[in-house]
């Protein structure tokens, strides 16, 4: 089948550049190997898609070139997305940090996408294992079990490596490979701690406890909550900071961010000296926590029995816990990929290849990763959008 953009990868990017393509006029194929397009969205933001924020900035992206992603979000920005879903009227709603999400289902998202590549003329091609992609020279040839396709460009929107369940694949990686592109190391991003076995068993007795707290190294720093579970620590501010931990590294964990606790610690002991340190605590911090973050420290004793070196040894251990976690969940839970198709070998402009023309990347499988808070869609919508543009 000739046509003019095969675009690989039926989601987000993919879907996105497809129907600005098609919208100019170009005869567009999508190819997918999922049963279904968008498995993502429908899994985002708990089934509730968050699917932009209302602050967004190259500073909520990690990539080894930061200004690259700069391009595409200033020319399709958030309230460009955002104007299309009122245009749709999906009913969305704001949450903490100018995180947008839709207030029925996901879904509305992707059949608004879906929509747009309907009218804009575009044919997805669901269940197509791609074998092989070749340059001639008159574009591509994309070799497929829905049969050969040929186009002048091709757009490579596989994602990342998260959740492999929901059809993810190393493809857009290899297809780089393959043309010569580098690719900067990969790894799972936005994604819960596990713990040493020894930290393991300490918290074991916490999970379901969620905690306001300060996560920082000495890259960046993040507050939001965490999150006790089974299997280590989560909850947003885990899931922030996972995105720049090397392993090895601990975090530092500031779980009273509104305290100068010592300093409190002393003002209660003067105004209240019989009250028990777990009491006193227990205004800030559930129990159970307390009791396993002071460990041998006797609790349950009247604030005059502590020495004010002891309050300052408590403070730190609860102000500055030096956490170094056992490694990660990896891709299987993951929201995200660290890493990716090198930015400085691709147009920021249009996200085309500088070493073959005619081929673009965008999304995820590029190295720009966003925070938690919509970020990861408004640069599949940006970038999609601007290859859709020229493609
Ligand atoms: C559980 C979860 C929740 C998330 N929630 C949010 C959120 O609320 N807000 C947010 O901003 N981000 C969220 N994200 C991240 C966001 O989903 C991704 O960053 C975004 O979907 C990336 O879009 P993409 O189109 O580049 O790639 P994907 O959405 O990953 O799409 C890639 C497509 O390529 C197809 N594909 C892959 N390999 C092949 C192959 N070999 N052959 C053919 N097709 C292939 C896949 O089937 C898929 O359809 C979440 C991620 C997860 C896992």
């Amino acid at each position: 089948m000739q046509t003019d953009v095969v675009i690989i990868g039926a989601s987000a990017a993919g879907l996105m550049c497809a129907a600005e393509a098609g919208r100019r006029g170009r005869r567009v194929v999508v190819l997918d190997h999922a049963n279904r397009a968008g498995k993502k969205i429908l899994m985002s933001g708990g089934g509730r898609c968050n699917f932009t924020n209302l602050d967004v900035s190259a500073d909520n992206y990690i990539s080894d070139n930061p200004h690259f992603c700069k391009s595409a979000l200033s020319r399709y920005t958030q309230w460009d997305f955002i104007a299309l879903v009122d245009r749709y009227g999906i009913p969305w709603h704001e949450r903490d940090h100018g995180q947008l999400f839709c207030n029925d289902s996901a879904r509305d998202i992707l059949d608004m996408l879906l929509n747009e590549c309907r009218k804009a003329g575009v044919e997805i091609r669901l269940n197509c294992t791609i074998d092989r992609i070749d340059k001639t020279d008159a574009g591509f040839t994309i070799d497929s079990s829905k049969g050969m396709f040929k186009a002048g460009a091709c757009v490579i929107a596989t994602g990342g490596l998260s959740i492999p369940r929901m059809c993810a694949s190393p493809f857009g990686y290899q297809v780089a490979g393959q043309f010569g592109h580098r690719i900067v190391p990969t790894r799972p991003g936005l994604v819960p701690f596990t713990l040493q076995p020894g930290d393991k068993a300490r918290f074991a007795e916490l999970a379901g406890i969620a905690v306001d707290s300060q996560v920082s190294n000495a890259r960046i720093s993040f507050r939001e909550n965490l999150l006790f579970t089974h299997r280590g620590l989560s909850g947003p501010v885990i899931l922030q900071i996972s995105s720049y931990w090397q392993p090895g590294e601990a975090v530092s964990i500031n779980l009273l961010p509104d305290l100068d606790a010592a300093g409190w610690l002393k003002a209660r002991q003067a105004a209240q000296p019989n009250s028990h340190l777990k009491t006193v605590l227990g205004e800030w911090l559930p129990k159970r926590l307390i009791s396993a973050m002071l460990g041998t420290e006797p609790a349950d004793q009247p604030l005059q029995s502590f020495s004010h070196r002891r309050f300052e040894a408590i403070a730190e251990s609860l102000q500055h816990w030096q956490l170094r976690p056992n490694g990660t969940e990896g891709y299987r839970t993951a929201e995200v990929t660290v890493g990716g198709v090198d930015c400085d070998e691709l147009s920021s402009k249009t996200l085309e290849s500088k070493r073959v023309a005619g081929l673009y990347f965008v999304g995820e499988v590029v190295d720009v990763t966003g925070w938690l808070g919509g970020y990861n869609f408004q640069w599949a919508w940006s970038s999609g959008w601007a290859a859709g543009q020229v493609v």
